[in-house]
């Protein structure tokens, strides 16, 4: 038998392994691993006892398995705490006192009283030199307080209606677990402490049933996945997730399509992964950029790349498709994940406002090119407003304002300044002869010839009719006789075709000359008047002009 207790340790030990490198290691899994230590204990003690004759170290190595049974029942315990969701309970620093009943037994056990415990006398025959004292029902007693508390604690859980099939099968594993268990240590307690003499040969039941007990959960851990909740959890998050994820292994075989992707794209689980087959499933553009993709991907596999497609997939969706390298510890490819993102709605938005951003850019454009012609307008109204239409020149009321100023300046600062008030010379007889569209032409011709013998900075003012005024600024007495006999030549030089045959008009005109080098601080009181009186007397001298014959200047007296 001393080979079925080491036989059974093997299998353990094995187990552990096993556990420990094959599904991802949660808290339950950490759990389960503490409770197969505790379940490996009793068969490798028991076994190591057998080997010696040593009365001494049998009595050390069977307290070492007695000590891993005293543990037993708090492991299953604590398992099963984890196992139904409650380990809440001992979370708030209520283990020790959890543990008093274990500690107690492992107390027990180790200190063994006066052999009150445990004995081994190896006087008496093989089989009965194990010696169990009253202390040993401490044991046994704790064990099943805590498997009986679980028993209670999986019953509960079982009796509720609302608990997931998840965690039914779970509870249904701890149960047989719990069952087989229990079996097997009554099984161990009858034949080996009260049947031993009759049956006559000792038989490890206990180490059977921890091997059997662990056996089976860890077969229903791999098989039903109980344990493996961050699995689940992944798989759950893979499959509620609204972007599209393919996941291939170093080889191109197909281990993973969530469930957004499976029914876009027609990829099955376990299949090689041809990439011409899944750009086949889009349009041109989008195809040739998807096969790119791969292409590079090739080439630069160890980075994450990046394309943005328009697919048609019931109407045109803009799709990124992100590839990127799964790396193992040693930073060496284990396979790819491609990622499949409908950013349409964002793509939408964008565009939106693109759109809105430009329709306002155009508005501003428009609004832009309104003011401007708001402002030509603008301008244009104000050259009306001060000019003739028919000749160009300033109107009346522009001099006479413009007048007013300079004057009041001339007179305060000393500038001499002269005015011309000329009329056209039998103007009438032109608009009868040569009807009024050819007066205008006269009119505006003369204008233009007048215009060029002044200076830039002289005013010329259509004062109604064909009577005009001239307002030369910074001009004396003989500067203005000069510029006078200048315009009145000009005009007669100037020729107008008379529409008639080859007929040329030429007019003269009759001017009123005014200049001003003496200045009367008094007539700054009233500008007004004193202005008035200067065009009257300039008017004077053109009625003078008209007077003595026409095509002459007057000089006014009165200045
Ligand atoms: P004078 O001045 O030499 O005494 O003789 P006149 O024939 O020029 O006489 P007056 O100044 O009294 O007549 C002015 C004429 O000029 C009268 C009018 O028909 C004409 N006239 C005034 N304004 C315009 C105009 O804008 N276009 C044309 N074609 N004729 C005009
Ligand atoms: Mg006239
Ligand atoms: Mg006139």
């Amino acid at each position: 038998m001393i080979w079925l207790d080491f036989t059974m340790f093997l299998i353990l030990a094995v187990l552990f392994l096993y556990v420990f490198s094959s599904s991802t290691v949660t808290v339950l899994h950490r759990i389960y691993l503490l409770l197969h230590v505790v379940f490996i204990m009793w068969p490798l003690f028991q076994f190591a006892s057998q080997t010696t004759s040593a009365t001494s170290f049998r009595l050390l190595y069977l307290s070492g398995s007695y000590i891993g049974l005293s543990m037993l029942g708090i492991g299953w315990f604590i398992f099963i705490l984890y196992l139904t969701g409650q380990s809440y309970v001992i979370r708030k620093s209520r283990l020790l006192v959890l543990s008093i009943p274990a500690l107690i037994s492992v107390a027990v056990v180790a200190w063994n009283p006066s052999g009150m415990f445990l004995t081994v006398d190896a006087k008496l025959e093989p089989l009965k030199q194990l010696q169990h004292g009253p202390l040993y029902w401490v044991m046994i007693g704790q064990l099943l307080l805590y498997l009986s508390v679980s028993l209670v604690i999986l019953l509960h859980k079982l009796r509720r209606k609302d608990e997931s099939a998840r965690q039914r099968q779970m509870v249904r594993t701890a149960l047989i677990g719990l069952f087989m268990l229990s079996s097997f240590a009554l099984g161990d307690l009858l034949i080996n402490l009260y049947l031993i003499d009759r049956l006559d040969n000792y038989f490890p039941l206990i180490s059977v049933g921890l091997a059997t007990t662990a056996t089976y959960i860890v077969n229903a851990i791999s098989r039903n996945r109980v344990f493996d909740i961050i699995q689940i959890v992944q798989r759950d998050v893979m499959n509620t997730m609204s972007m599209g994820i393919l996941v291939l292994d170093e080889n191109d075989i197909i281990l993973e399509v969530n469930k957004v992707l499976k029914p876009l794209l027609k990829l099955r689980i376990g299949d090689f992964f041809r990439p011409l087959e899944l750009a086949s499933q889009f349009k041109e553009e989008s195809s040739k950029q998807l096969l790119a993709l791969f292409e590079a991907q090739k080439a630069r596999s160890m980075e994450r790349l990046e394309v943005e497609l328009n697919v048609a997939i019931n109407h045109i969706r803009h799709v990124i498709v992100q590839s990127a390298p799964i790396l193992d510890g040693k930073k060496r490819i284990i396979g790819r994940v491609l990622t499949f993102q409908d950013v349409s709605e964002l793509r939408m938005l964008v565009e939106e406002t693109n759109s809105q951003n430009e329709l306002l850019h155009q508005r501003n454009n428009e609004l832009m090119v309104m003011q401007d012609e708001l402002f030509q307008a603008n301008k244009k109204l104000e050259h009306m407003a001060i000019t003739d239409g028919l000749t160009g020149c300033y109107n009346r009321r522009y001099l006479l304002q413009q007048l007013e100023e300079e004057v009041v300046a001339n007179i305060r600062y000393g500038i001499p300044f002269s005015l011309f008030i000329f009329d056209l010379d039998h103007f009438k007889m032109i608009n009868d002869r040569y009807g009024h569209l050819t007066g205008d032409e006269v009119l505006c011709s003369t204008v233009d010839a007048v215009r060029s013998a002044l200076r830039p900075t002289d005013v010329l003012a259509r004062f109604g009719g064909e009577e005009f005024t001239v307002y030369l600024p910074h001009t004396n007495k003989e500067q203005a006789e000069l510029m006078a006999e200048q315009v009145k030549m000009t005009v007669e030089q100037n020729k107008v075709p008379s529409g008639i045959g080859d007929g040329m008009i030429s007019v003269t005109i009759s001017m009123g000359v005014i200049s001003i080098d003496r200045f009367d601080a008094a007539s700054l009181a009233d500008p007004k008047t004193y202005l008035r009186n200067l065009m009257a007397q300039a008017d004077a001298a053109l009625y003078e002009a008209k007077y003595n014959g026409r095509n002459r200047i007057v000089k006014s007296k009165l200045a």
